[in-house]
């Protein structure tokens, strides 16, 4: 089951799409310390990170 995540913040648009929720929640995590220095509260994290449906 692939899981997407879309940056919340302002101007910004990354998106990711992954098929492990571990993996997306790494490269979230990854994104927010590099673009935004800043970290994801694990519980936004779940909020942010969406399952989506197979295609
Ligand atoms: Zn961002």
């Amino acid at each position: 089951m692939p899981y997407q995540f879309r940056c919340p913040r302002e101007r910004c648009c990354f998106e990711l799409r992954c098929d492990a929720d571990h993996e997306a929640a790494r490269l979230a995590r990854a994104h927010a310390r590099v673009a935004h220095c800043d970290r994801i509260a694990p519980a936004d994290l779940d909020r942010w990170l969406e399952r989506i449906e197979a295609a």
